[in-house]
Formats: C-alpha cells, sequence, structure tokens
C-alpha cells in the first residue's frame, strides 16, 4: 500500500471504487445547450452574447439567427453543452 493512510487505519474496509459517468438515469438534470457570440468587436473583445440555456438545441440555433439579425457580423458562435455527470459508487476486488 503507498497510501500512509491505510497504514495508521485501525479497521479495514472494503475497498471501494467509484467511477464518473455520464448521468443517463430518468431522474437526471437534462443537458442543456446554449449559444455564445465568439464575433470580436471593435476594440477586439469578444461580443459574448449568449443565449439562455436549453434543453431544446434547436432553440439556441434561432438566438443565433436572430442575433446575427440584429447584429449582421456576428458570424462567429460557440455551442455550450452542460451534461449531467455522476460519480457511482461500487465495491472493487477485495
Ligand atoms: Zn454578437
Amino acid at each position: 500500500m503507498s497510501d500512509p493512510a491505510s497504514r495508521t487505519t485501525p479497521r479495514t474496509f472494503g475497498f471501494v471504487n467509484w467511477t464518473l459517468r455520464p448521468d443517463l438515469d430518468d431522474d437526471a438534470p437534462p443537458t442543456l445547450h446554449s449559444f455564445r457570440c465568439l464575433t470580436l468587436t471593435e476594440n477586439d473583445t469578444a461580443c459574448a452574447a449568449a443565449s439562455e440555456p436549453s434543453a431544446d438545441p434547436a432553440e439556441q440555433q434561432s438566438w443565433a439567427f436572430d442575433h446575427m439579425r440584429r447584429n449582421p457580423e456576428h458570424t462567429s458562435y460557440a455551442e455550450v453543452i452542460e451534461r449531467p455527470w455522476v460519480m457511482w459508487r461500487h465495491q472493487g476486488p477485495a
């Protein structure tokens, strides 16, 4: 054992492993999409206008078209995706 704590712990615990995985459970939070404008303005800073996060990617693309209609030179965007992940605890080999 390389973990110093394991040498001083008076009781023995079974190994517990954690796995980080996308949360696909029915009650998991939704995956959210948003768009952010990457267009540089005249003073070389990003416009940074962004849509509200939504579970519907098509809604976000509508936001980008609306933004470009108001700002015809703003043609560069990033999609930001928030995907729920969860730590899953399981017993490892004894
Ligand atoms: Zn913009």
